[in-house]
C-alpha cells in the first residue's frame, strides 16, 4: 500500500498523474517514443508547454490580464537572484519571514540597498510580522507566502503601489488569493505542481526594463519571455508532469475546490495538536500554514515511541526541517484527508498508551 506521504518537498503527487507520467516515459502520445527522447521543439512537446502555461494562468485567474507564465531552471533559489538582477535598481523592500526569505534577502543585497521592512527571525520565524510599512520609493516589495520550514503562512498581503513579488513555492495553487495584486510570482515545481527541475514564474512584462545593469542572457527574464521558455532546452519531464497536475486540479474544480479540502485537512490536524495533551504547535495560531503544520512532543522521552508508531502506520516524511526539529506534516494538494486521519489516529493511540 502506498505510504501516507507528508514529505515537505519533493512531495506527494496525484496517483493518476504518476501513472500517466510513467506511461509517457515509455510511450508518449502512443507515438512509440518516450517523452524524454523527442525534441523539445517538436509539436507534441510545444503543445505540452503551451498547455502548462495556459493552465497555470487559468487556475490563478490571470488569463488575458497581461501576465505571462514561464518555466525556468534553477529552482526557486535561482529566482532569489533573478528577481534582484532584473528588478533591483537602487533599493528593494523585503519581509523576512523564514529561511527562504532570508536567502532571498542575501541574494538581493549584492544588487543594491535592501530594506528589511520587518522580520520574525528574533523568534525563530514562529509568526508573521504585521503593521510594517513599505517604502514608496523601493523598486519592489518581496515576500514569501508560505514558510515551508517554520510552518507559517501570510493570510493578508500589503497594499502597495510598488511591484509586489512573491515566492509562492510551497502554497501555490492551494488557496484562493487575489493573484492580480502580484506583479511577479514564482514557485519551484516540487510541491503542488510536479517533480523538482522546473520553476514556474508568472510576471507582468511591464515591470521589466527598469534596471541599468547588463543582465546575463540566461538570467534575463526578457530572454525567456521572448523565447517562451524555449531559449534553451526546457525541463521537459518536470513541465509535462506539472501540466498533468494542473489538469488534474482543473478537473477537480480548481483552486476554490482544493482550498476547501486543504482547510479540512489542516483543521483536522491542528484540532488534534491543540486537543492532545502530548503535543503542541510551535507557531502563532493565527499564522498557521494550511500546507505545513509544525508541532512538537511536549515530553521528549516519547520521541522514540512516537517515531516507531507513525512509521509502522505507513507514514512517511514527518520529521521537522533539520534547522527546527520536531515534526512537520506537509499537506499538499495531492495528500488525501484519510492520510491526515491516519496521523491523527497515531497521535491518539500514543495518548491512550501514555
Ligand atoms: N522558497 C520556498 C518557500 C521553499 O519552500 C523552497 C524549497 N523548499 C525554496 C524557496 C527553494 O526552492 P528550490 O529548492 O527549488 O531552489
Amino acid at each position: 500500500m502506498k505510504k501516507h506521504n507528508f514529505s515537505a518537498g519533493p512531495c506527494i503527487l496525484p496517483e493518476e498523474v504518476l501513472q500517466k507520467a510513467s506511461e509517457a516515459i515509455i510511450n508518449f502520445n502512443e507515438d512509440n517514443l518516450s517523452l524524454i527522447e523527442i525534441s523539445h521543439r517538436s509539436k507534441p512537446f510545444v503543445d505540452v508547454i503551451e498547455k502548462a502555461r495556459s493552465l497555470a494562468l487559468e487556475l490563478l485567474g490571470l488569463e488575458n490580464k497581461g501576465y505571462k507564465a514561464l518555466f525556468l531552471h534553477g529552482g526557486a533559489s535561482m529566482e532569489f537572484l533573478m528577481v534582484a538582477y532584473n528588478l533591483l535598481n537602487k533599493k528593494a523592500a523585503y519581509l523576512n519571514t523564514g529561511t527562504w526569505s532570508d536567502k532571498a534577502i542575501k541574494e538581493a543585497k549584492a544588487f543594491g540597498e535592501v530594506i528589511e521592512v520587518a522580520s520574525s527571525k528574533d523568534k525563530g520565524f514562529n509568526y508573521i510580522p504585521k503593521g510594517y510599512s513599505i517604502p514608496k520609493d523601493a523598486d519592489y516589495f518581496h515576500c514569501t507566502s508560505n514558510n515551508t520550514v517554520a510552518g507559517t503562512q501570510m493570510k493578508v498581503f500589503p497594499e502597495t503601489n510598488i511591484p509586489l513579488v512573491c515566492d509562492m513555492s510551497s502554497d501555490i495553487f492551494s488557496r484562493q488569493l487575489d493573484f492580480e495584486k502580484f506583479d511577479l510570482i514564482y514557485a519551484g515545481a516540487q510541491k503542488n505542481m510536479g517533480p523538482a527541475g522546473t520553476t514556474l514564474v508568472i510576471l507582468k512584462e511591464e515591470i521589466l526594463g527598469k534596471v541599468e545593469r547588463h543582465i546575463p542572457t540566461m538570467l534575463n527574464y526578457k530572454t525567456h519571455l521572448d523565447k517562451e521558455s524555449m531559449f534553451n532546452t526546457p525541463a521537459v519531464f518536470p513541465i509535462y508532469v506539472s501540466m498533468l497536475t494542473l489538469q488534474w486540479l482543473k478537473d477537480l474544480g480548481g483552486i476554490s475546490f482544493i482550498e476547501k479540502v486543504n482547510e479540512k485537512k489542516a483543521a483536522l490536524l491542528y484540532g488534534e495538536i491543540d486537543r492532545n495533551p502530548l503535543f503542541e504547535g510551535i507557531v502563532a495560531k493565527e499564522d498557521r500554514s494550511i500546507m505545513n503544520a509544525t508541532f512538537v512532543l511536549k515530553d521528549n522521552t516519547l520521541t522514540e515511541k512516537f517515531d516507531k508508531m507513525w512509521q509502522e502506520a505507513n507514514i512517511n516524511g514527518l520529521h521537522g526541517h533539520r534547522s527546527v526539529g520536531g515534526y512537520r506534516a506537509s499537506m499538499y494538494n495531492a495528500l488525501p484527508l484519510y492520510s491526515v486521519q491516519a496521523l491523527v489516529d497515531v497521535m491518539q493511540e500514543l495518548e491512550r498508551k501514555n
